[in-house]
């Protein structure tokens, strides 16, 4: 018998049905590298949307050290860390990142993700429990995901909520062998920082580890962008796990953690998303060991970050818009219905501005926002330019 069935014909259905509630993503095409002034589907633009807050993505210490390292260790690394690919390069990398974290030792994975999704069910699993914020990223979801971990979930930053998912565990019988408290550093949609003063001090009283993704918090908060373990002036004993990666302020690509020797030594041994995959190329080791380098050398990136979202989110809310409850370099443009915020977006678009909407399902469905995020390179001019589109769009959509 034959059956003419096409298995894929829920491809073309499904795709089909997230273009008709506007849910697919139109990619947009960057001509050329990431800077505030660049070119986006053929138009020149000033970039309000990108990761890149230090500007080191285009920096020219980071693509000589880049080029270096082609020219002294090749083009690739040929193989995963635990073979033959761990290179004198990745250690020095590791080393750099751990003295400039200010912490006993630190390990690459390939990206943030990995992190998440390959180190988070290896330190709780069966028996554990794994308490997370409503609003965590989605790399956190999925590493708890794949966690075989009992899951709390408390609402965002509710210091109280966290507290009452600690107390009720301590009913709990058995009780649970190991207990993980994950959550963003800064939150992505809000740009407001986690209490993490707080949640160290809840871990302490229940014996809770704490892990914290510092994604957009590192080159921005603490003492020269060292994140937010800094910022809290908390110690090593009060964040367990501290995660980042090199694709934001950094201007690069990888994962990271950062804290004690027995982490790392468990991390590596345990965590397939380190293990199972080729390691970086050697260019891009160079590159996050420049962009360290720039860190610990050249303060003034991390204060011209701080600089310019001090002035734009004083503007943005003199012009008329709310901000939300930012309070770092990512500024949310709260705008409401989702319509409105692609029909601004379109607007601002139009007159040289790139900023991309958010609107429901990653927000709710009434907060749709315009996401915009600072950098160090935007100059005041650049800033005027974006806020008078920013002005007029919102005075033609009837917004402010
Ligand atoms: C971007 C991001 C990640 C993922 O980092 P990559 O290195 O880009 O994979 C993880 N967590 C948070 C909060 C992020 O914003």
């Amino acid at each position: 018998m034959v059956n003419d069935r096409d298995p894929t014909a829920f491809l073309l259905e499904e795709y089909n049905a997230l273009v008709k509630k506007e849910l697919d993503w139109k990619l947009r095409v960057l001509q050329g590298p990431s800077t505030t002034r660049c070119v986006v589907d053929g138009k020149k633009v000033i970039m309000l949307c990108s990761n890149n807050y230090l500007g080191l993505a285009n920096h020219p210490k980071l693509k000589e050290a880049a080029v270096q390292a082609v020219k002294s260790h090749g083009a690739g690394s040929g193989s995963v860390r635990p073979i033959a690919g761990n290179m004198d390069i990745h250690i020095e990398l590791e080393r750099r990142l751990a003295k400039f974290k200010k912490c006993a030792a630190s390990l690459v994975f390939q990206s943030g993700y990995s992190v998440n999704s390959g180190l988070i069910p290896q330190l709780a699993d069966v028996g554990d429990l794994i308490i997370s914020d409503e609003l965590n990223h989605g790399s956190i979801i999925d590493g708890v995901r794949l966690s075989h971990a009992q899951r709390a979930v408390y609402k965002h930053c509710d210091m109280d909520d966290l507290e009452k998912v600690l107390d009720e565990t301590e009913k709990q019988s058995p009780a649970p062998r190991r207990i993980l408290i994950t959550t963003d550093g800064v939150f992505s949609m809000d740009g407001d920082i986690a209490p993490v003063d707080k949640i160290a001090k809840l871990a302490k009283d229940h014996g809770a580890m704490v892990f914290v993704d510092d994604a957009h918090g590192e080159g921005v908060l603490g003492d020269g962008g060292r994140g937010i373990v800094s910022h809290f002036k908390l110690g090593r004993n009060d964040v367990h796990v501290e995660m980042g990666t090199f694709s934001k302020a950094f201007g690069v690509v990888g994962g990271h953690i950062s804290g004690s020797r027995a982490l790392i030594n468990f991390a590596l041994n345990r965590s397939r998303t380190w293990l199972l995959t080729g390691s970086h190329p050697p260019a891009v080791a160079a590159a996050c060991i420049a962009a360290i380098d720039i860190l610990e050398n050249e303060p003034e990136h991390v204060q011209n970050l701080w600089k310019n979202t001090d002035y734009f989110r004083k503007e943005i809310r003199r012009i008329g818009f709310d901000t939300g409850k930012s309070q770092t370099p990512i500024i949310p443009v709260m705008v409401g219905k989702s319509a409105d915020a692609k029909r601004l977006s379109a607007r601002l678009f139009e007159s040289g501005v790139f900023a991309l909407p958010i609107v429901h399902p990653m927000v709710a469905e009434n907060q749709a926002r315009i996401r915009t995020i600072m950098n160090a390179a935007l100059t005041r001019e650049d800033l005027d330019e974006a806020l008078g589109a920013f002005e007029s769009a919102g005075k033609a959509l009837s917004l402010i």
